[in-house]
């Protein structure tokens, strides 16, 4: 999960990095009333969960309460790589005297960690990376050691910061790495990392990434990190239903078992697709080891009010849950969602109790599904009927 800045700014101020004052506001009236509360010279920022605000004009200075005013009503609005300004942060003025840039990441190829930075950051960071990557320090951070002092003091040194800030930076640098590995985070970036005109360091500008997988046991409380509003409401509800899945932009909707098996249906489907329009898969929907009527019908419920969808294609290899469970499942599922069930199904069982199954399935001869007696035979079917 990637993090607003605003929500950057609050986990950095948590771990005692340093960051100017900020408000967050969703009107021009707000932000005014923001500015008047923080005086002086403040800056509008767009929040959007996208880089380049600045180049973009999500990013203003005022001077006064009323510009701060002006300035809210041409960033709200705004869309920024297609992301729609609905939110702004009021953020203190800072007298930049320097941009620095730093951040620490997975670094998955190497199954390490690694820092970057640079003491020429600021809006042009891309540019540097692919232009001079020479003046981007790259250090490699190990999970077991991390960034204490010294290590921060390293990195500093390989970015040729002035002698004189080193122990400045670095007592950041050991602060953002706190917030890495204390919350969980995949990636902490702060562009840019200022020295201001009274000789302090600050971090103007942070982008955090959560890693999702921590957020269930070790970090609950990231929950309300989430954007609910933003999230696909076919999402969130699969989610609510502890269903793993994706929307994708096809027209077949997908449901099986186990990770594995979907993904070789998704192929299966987009294969069989080119014979049938070009159809493709319209989702990936793991209904895992149970499949009871409930978590059947709140699959189906999640891709049947996927408009893009035209058919299902359930596939079910039974394992531990045998045939005659999932099967049990779909009736009671198409009876569970009655009207609300419209699109046709193809449905494909193998595994325990197979010919069980399919007796149930015949037996309930519900108009809207078709039986299919192999994985290739049921895509071709699930595409041609998506395709009718
Ligand atoms: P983005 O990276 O999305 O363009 P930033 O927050 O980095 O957004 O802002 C862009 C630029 O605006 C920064 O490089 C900095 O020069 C300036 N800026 C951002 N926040 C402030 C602030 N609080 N005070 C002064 N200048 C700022
Ligand atoms: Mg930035």
């Amino acid at each position: 999960m990637d993090l607003y800045e605003y929500q950057a700014r609050d986990l950095f101020e948590k771990y005692g990095v340093p960051v100017l004052a900020g408000i967050i506001a969703d009107t021009p009236e707000e932000v005014k009333a923001a500015a008047e509360k923080l005086g002086g010279v403040v800056v509008v920022k767009a929040q959007v969960k996208t880089g380049g605000r600045g180049k973009a004009g999500g990013v203003k200075v005022a001077k006064t309460p009323d510009e701060a005013y002006e300035a809210a009503k041409a960033i709200l609005g705004l869309d920024i790589k297609g992301h729609v300004v609905k939110r702004v942060m009021v953020a203190g003025g800072a007298r930049i005297e320097k941009e620095f840039y730093f951040s620490v990441l997975l670094d998955r190829s190497n199954r390490s960690y690694l820092s970057l930075s640079s003491v020429e950051g600021g809006m042009e960071i891309e540019e540097l990376a692919v232009e001079r990557p020479e003046a981007l320090a790259r250090v490699e951070v190990n999970p077991l050691t991390g960034i204490d002092k010294p290590k921060a003091v390293e990195i500093a040194r390989a970015a040729k910061f002035p002698e004189d800030l080193v122990e400045k930076v670095s007592d950041v640098f050991v602060k953002l790495y706190d917030v890495y590995t204390g919350e969980g985070a995949t990636l902490v970036e702060v562009n840019p990392l200022i020295l201001d005109a009274d000789g302090a360091i600050i971090a103007l500008d942070g982008k955090v990434s959560l890693d999702d997988n921590a957020t269930e046991v070790r970090h609950p409380e990231h929950e309300e990190l989430e954007d609910k509003d933003a999230a696909d409401p076919l999402e969130a509800k699969a989610k609510a239903a502890g269903l793993n899945y994706v929307k994708l932009d096809g027209q077949v909707g997908i449901i099986g078992n186990g990770a594995g098996l979907v993904m070789s249906t998704l192929d299966v489907v987009a294969y069989a697709g080119e014979n049938h329009g070009g159809v493709k898969p319209a989702n990936f929907l793991d209904i895992g080891g149970g499949a009871s009527a409930t978590i059947m019908a709140a699959g189906l419920d999640v891709i049947l009010g996927d408009e893009q969808v035209k058919s299902v294609f359930v596939n079910v290899f039974g394992g531990i849950t045998s045939c005659v469970a999932v099967a049990d499942g779909i009736v009671k599922a198409l009876e569970i969602l009655g009207a609300a069930a419209t699109k046709p199904l193809v449905v494909r069982l193998d595994g325990n109790q197979v010919e069980e199954g399919r007796v149930i399935l015949a037996a309930a001869n519900h108009p809207l599904v078709t039986l299919a007696a192999g994985m290739d035979e049921g895509a071709d079917k699930a595409a041609e009927l998506a395709n009718a």
